[in-house]
């Protein structure tokens, strides 16, 4: 736990009680603060009473005695509407700030800060980061929206490294960010109920360098045209791309990384033969990576062996077995078509398993991929519109479960003449079948490792 001292001796108010609340509640403490905390919901208050916490509900708090208002990066600061929490601290001109803005005063001068966002690819690129580091000696602590609360990380000793992700609501609760190394990666329409237009979310995702100084690293994506706008924005910056050549920067061809400066380009990795890096997705996900460890100090000539032994991320095409010549992938994590996209381009002759909750559109944008697509295996509430939009460019199986829908695609897929793929890409929410993307993750697994003479990855 990393102590907050910037608040000793005066007062917080927390409102949400997960568990980066919780986490930021023992940091304040730790470090001298008064904290006075709430939850609108009573099982998290009922956590929160246990743990000692003084629970006031802050609707009836003087807000003129309160120095910060703590927010959880899921409660609306601006869109749909502010919270009532919010209305009430900017009545009083109370700071809104989240466990990150506590993070980055606490570093300040003592630990170097890579932070990283965009819309797709934060968690890959923020475990492919801290992998890197770690591998080529760094001290890493790794947390953020990836899933571990920052202030739960250890205190930093001379030259640690915290790698940490950025939603944009966590961008916009940390007022004092300015790190190190910086990182852009992408900007797609996405969470627009929650910051009203996308100009509106391009200039949040900015703010991750608009406090950096010169000597300080922006590494800003190429590939699509409000991260290129604010790339053009910055007054240095390392662009990469995932697609085309770049003047200075990194790129990818051919599933290899370029390094491309005033002298010329020259190649720098090979990502060909990395199960874990596949896909041209993945390959802006690298560059960026690339570019980031660089700056920090990591040589050239250590990247590749440290890129090879990259782990990947679980539920995102993810190998969880094989069997002869087939291989099961389970991207679970591919809760839209745009992120079912990414899974369907990097594979050949796939028996896909897709269906679940849909989101709107369906899978109408994937119908470039339809021809690698040896048969689809439906599942859930979306099986029968997305049967319709397969309808004369794939054969369709409706499985109804996912269990039934793996049990016939490893039948189908052993009996494919050559390499196959049993990909789980659902295009679709979990929640019509499933608690949540992991726990369908977690069936799909325990579905395939069920398949006679299966070899568990
Ligand atoms: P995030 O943390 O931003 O949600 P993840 O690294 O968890 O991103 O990846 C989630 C999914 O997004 C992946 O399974 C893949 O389908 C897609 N994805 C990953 N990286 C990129 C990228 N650079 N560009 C577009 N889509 C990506």
């Amino acid at each position: 736990m990393i102590p907050v001292r910037s608040f000793a001796g005066r007062t917080v108010a927390v409102f949400g009680l997960g568990r980066s609340g919780l986490a930021s509640i023992d940091a304040l403490i730790a470090g001298g603060a008064r904290v006075i905390a709430w939850d609108d919901s009573e099982a998290p208050r009922e956590t929160a009473l246990a743990r000692g916490v003084d629970l006031q509900d802050l609707r009836s708090v003087d807000f003129s005695a309160v120095d910060a208002l703590l927010l959880s990066p899921g409660v609306p600061l601006t869109h749909p509407e502010p919270h009532w929490t919010v209305r009430r601290a900017l009545e009083h001109d109370v700071p809104i700030i989240g466990d990150t803005e506590l993070l980055v005063r606490e570093l300040k001068g003592r630990a170097t800060l890579v932070a990283i966002t965009g819309t797709n690819g934060k968690s890959t690129t923020t475990m492919l980061i801290g992998h890197l580091l770690e591998a080529c000696g760094f001290d890493v602590r790794l947390g953020g929206n990836i899933g571990t609360p920052v202030l739960t990380l250890d205190i930093p000793i001379e030259s640690s490294v915290y790698v940490v992700e950025f939603s944009s609501y966590q961008i916009d609760l940390t007022p004092s960010l300015a790190p190190e190394v910086a990182l852009l990666l992408n900007i797609a329409p996405d969470h627009l109920d929650r910051h009203g237009t996308l100009e509106n979310y391009a200039a949040v995702k900015a703010r991750i360098f608009s406090q950096q100084g010169s000597a300080d690293t922006a590494v800003v994506g190429d590939d699509d045209d409000l991260s290129r706008a604010i790339a053009s924005g910055l007054g240095r910056c390392c662009r990469i791309s995932g697609d085309h050549k770049v003047d200075e920067g990194m790129f990818v061809e051919d599933h290899k990384v370029f390094i491309a400066d005033t002298s010329g380009t020259r190649q720098i990795a090979d990502l060909n033969g990395i199960p874990t890096l596949r896909g041209k997705h993945n390959g802006q996900n690298a560059a960026a990576a690339i570019a980031a460890v660089l700056s920090l100090g990591v040589r050239e000539k250590q990247l590749q062996d440290a890129l090879s032994s990259f782990g990947g991320l679980a539920h995102r095409m993810e190998e969880v077995g094989r069997v002869g010549e087939v291989l099961f992938v389970n991207d679970s994590k591919a809760t839209n078509s745009d992120a079912a996209a990414c899974a369907l381009s990097s594979f050949e002759h796939i028996f896909w398993i897709a269906g679940g909750q849909a989101k709107s559109g369906g899978i109408q944008n994937l119908k470039e991929f339809f021809p690698k697509i040896e048969k689809a295996y439906l599942i859930g509430d979306a099986a029968g519109q997305f049967a319709d939009t397969l309808e004369g460019d794939a054969v369709v199986e409706q499985c109804g479960t996912l269990e039934r829908a793996v049990a016939a695609a490893a039948h189908d897929a052993e009996a494919y003449d050559g390499e196959a793929v049993v990909l789980l890409s659902p295009a679709c929410a979990s929640f019509d079948q499933f608690a949540n993307f992991e726990i369908r993750g977690e069936a799909f697994r325990q579905a395939v490792h069920a398949v006679p003479g299966v070899e568990k990855s």
